[in-house]
């Protein structure tokens, strides 16, 4: 979500210049150790050539495409008690519901004149009108709340299921008393606005998130009525938009809209309703569909979190009418993204943008010290899911991985439940987190769908078996082939995972494991105990097929070492990575309070009097954060392991022989400290 449009968006780089000035600079030299594995997102394909651009009218002929691989329902996928996973999963759950109904619907019944009873109403993006106080984005979140309890709903959670039908039910209300269609937090008198090209925040932006999360209270949690309040206010998106000529809209697409034809497309394949692909059709954005098409990356501008939503709704459209115009679109798009504007973490963004020419990632990061927006972690990981059911490609899910593990996990509160905005990976950074009822960015919405469905996409099956993507504590139930699987570890606290076959009818199945591409070779894996002659190569699947009974047990071992990333425009700035982890080095917590680290986005070296992120006036902060010193590293012709020794905590190193030492830990297990994750090394 793009911060307030009347605030300025980029002020920090005057902050990070003078920060990356005050680390130690010393002679380029090229790292000498042992090859670093290829990152995850170097799976570059070719493309069909010369695809045609998309001009006026897109026809909405075709039929659906078959996937090549499907994730199993969460329903049938639990997660194992004591992980990190459910950790974080119980965190979201206790956050929720701590936030009442009555407050969520607040907005929405005052907009439509309904009672607010004595309901108090959330602040931040959701802040109602009051005296100089307001946020154009309010609603959002709700919407967001109902995709999340949607989600929790299909994981058997009949407390956020209730409060889903509740929340439901009462928007139906406001949706009737606002004449049966248009629903949402603010009037729809702000569309004219948009129509007129007056400034105004993102009103289709927020208008996706309540469709989106009506269509999945109907998808995921079994509740008719959700479809027809969905239904409805879809009927009123096309009647805004059916008059507007191809120009006028193309035009109103240059303020954020999201993904609403993502949501558009589904209900059309929901519905077998074909109008609403064509209302869908028209918020098809074509400047930045045609240099996609073309393979041709001008990122560079863009607003990230508005576009990787436009190129899931690309997608869906290709799975909708095998257009394959759309299916280039998202295929160049993720693998450019993943490949040419991603840190080593998986994040990308800067200050919500791309500020930079692709693959200038040591450029990017001078530019702000707001990398990495959460919400884009999270519309990637969706994105990535899509492509790889288009072809189960097992590098796909080594990105999947270290977007899970070092963006996705880590940027929850530890036992609060709040989250992220950004992921900084400035250095001398540290994490700041939502407040619990006076922020509601855009990331607190995709934050407690994203820990609402830590059980997703961990198996997946076509017609041959079942595929292992994650290495995650949980129980596959498959009734449909009388198949039950466990799945015992605490990855990546320990290198190894172990799969039970519980229960199996008598009948050959493929079971392929994802052999990560991280690995320095093929690891070791045991069937009943005996090592498999047979391993695969990092980076692809170990395919096993055998007619399984239960007690039939698979080892996999995934002996985790130590290596090194650089950025591709200076391979001076290195990130260390142990295994799946990416390192961060604990630089103290030196003048941090509380109020630096709830509340604030992101202000390094700077005096944090500024207001900054929040429409509705300054955050308080009892001031600037002391500078930092941050050390660079000297490492000469030797290995990594030769200088970095392991440290007496879990998964921790630290440097040795250095001017100043410091200790690295997994980024995702480091809170209310400093930190950096790119370092200066020659
Ligand atoms: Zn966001």
């Amino acid at each position: 979500m793009t911060s307030d449009p009347t605030k300025p968006e980029f002020l920090t780089r005057r902050n990070f210049g003078a920060l990356l000035a005050a680390t130690a600079t010393t002679a380029a030299a090229q790292q000498t150790t042992q090859p670093a594995p290829p990152a995850p997102g170097n799976f570059r394909r070719p493309l069909a050539p010369d695809t045609p651009a998309f001009e006026g009218k897109i026809e909405s002929a075709g039929r659906h495409v078959s996937l090549k691989a499907e994730p199993f329902p969460m329903s049938q996928v639990r997660l194992l008690p004591g992980s990190i996973f459910t950790k974080a999963r119980d965190w979201n759950r206790s956050y929720m519901e701590r936030l009442a109904a009555d407050r969520l619907l607040y907005t929405f019944r005052a907009n439509a004149g309904l009672p607010v009873g004595a309901a108090k109403p959330l602040g931040g993006w959701e802040q109602p009108e009051n005296g100089q106080r307001s946020s154009e984005l309010r609603g959002h979140f709700g919407g967001h709340f109902l995709s999340a309890s949607a989600l929790a709903a299909a994981n058997g959670d009949k407390d956020a299921a209730a409060k889903g039908d509740y929340l439901v039910a009462e928007l139906a209300k406001c949706q009737q008393k606002l004449g049966g269609q248009y629903l949402s937090a603010f009037p729809a008198t702000w569309f004219d606005r948009l129509e007129k090209g007056v400034r105004v925040w993102a009103p289709f932006y927020t208008i996706h998130k309540i469709m989106a999360g009506m269509f999945d209270m109907h998808r995921l949690g079994g509740n008719r009525q959700a479809l027809q309040v969905l239904e409805g206010i879809a009927s009123w998106v096309d009647e805004w938009s059916a008059p507007k000529s191809e120009e006028h809209m193309q035009q109103i697409l240059s303020v954020e809209f999201g993904g609403i034809a993502e949501t558009l497309y589904h209900l059309s394949a929901a519905t077998n309703n074909e109008r609403w692909v064509r209302v869908g059709d028209r918020f098809q954005k074509k400047s930045f569909l045609n240099p996609l098409v073309a393979r041709r990356d001008e990122l560079r501008g863009l607003h990230v979190n508005t576009h990787i939503p436009q190129t899931i709704a690309a997608a869906r459209r290709y799975e909708i009418s095998g257009d394959t115009r759309f299916h280039d679109v998202a295929d160049y798009f993720f693998t450019e993204v993943t490949a040419a504007r991603s840190y080593v973490t998986g994040g990308t963004s800067n200050a919500e943008a791309w500020l930079a020419p692709p693959r200038r990632l040591a450029e990017e990061l001078k530019l702000s010290v707001n990398t990495a927006e959460c919400c884009c972690a999270y519309n990637m990981l969706k994105l990535a899911r899509q492509i790889y059911s288009w072809n189960p490609d097992p590098r796909i899910f080594d990105y999947y991985e270290r977007v899970l593990l070092n963006h996705r996990i880590g940027t929850i509160r530890p036992e609060v439940g709040c989250t992220q905005y950004y992921l900084s990976l400035a250095p001398g950074a540290w994490k700041t987190f939502g407040t619990e009822d006076q922020t509601f960015w855009c990331c607190t919405g995709s934050g407690i769908e994203e820990y609402a469905k830590l059980n997703d996409s961990i198996y997946w099956r076509d017609r041959e078996g079942l595929f292992v993507n994650l290495f995650v504590a949980s129980e596959l139930n498959w009734p449909e082939r009388e198949f039950k699987l466990r799945q015992d570890t605490s990855y990546p606290n320990s290198p190894a995972t172990s799969l039970t076959v519980v229960a199996a009818r008598p009948a050959a199945m493929t079971i392929r494991l994802r052999i990560p591409g991280w690995l320095g070779s093929a690891p070791a894996v045991r069937l009943n105990g005996k090592v498999l002659e047979a391993s695969a190569a990092p980076g692809s699947y170990l395919t096993l097929n055998r007619v399984w009974k239960a007690g039939d047990k698979i080892e996999l071992d995934l002996p985790m070492r130590l290596y090194t990333e650089g950025l591709p425009d200076d391979s001076r700035l290195r990130a260390f990575l142990y295994g799946p982890l990416v390192l961060a080095g604990d630089l103290g917590g030196a003048g941090l309070t509380l109020s630096h680290i709830i509340g604030p986005n992101l202000r390094v070296g700077a005096p944090n009097t500024e207001q900054y992120g929040s429409p509705l006036g300054p955050v308080n902060t009892t001031g600037p954060v002391p500078d930092l010193q941050i050390p660079a590293f000297r490492a000469g012709n030797q290995d990594l392991d030769a200088w970095i020794k392991p440290a007496d905590k879990p998964l921790g190193f630290r440097t040795t022989g250095q001017r100043q030492d410091v200790t690295l830990v997994p980024l995702n297990s480091l809170f209310d400290r400093r930190y950096s994750v790119y370092w200066e090394v020659s």
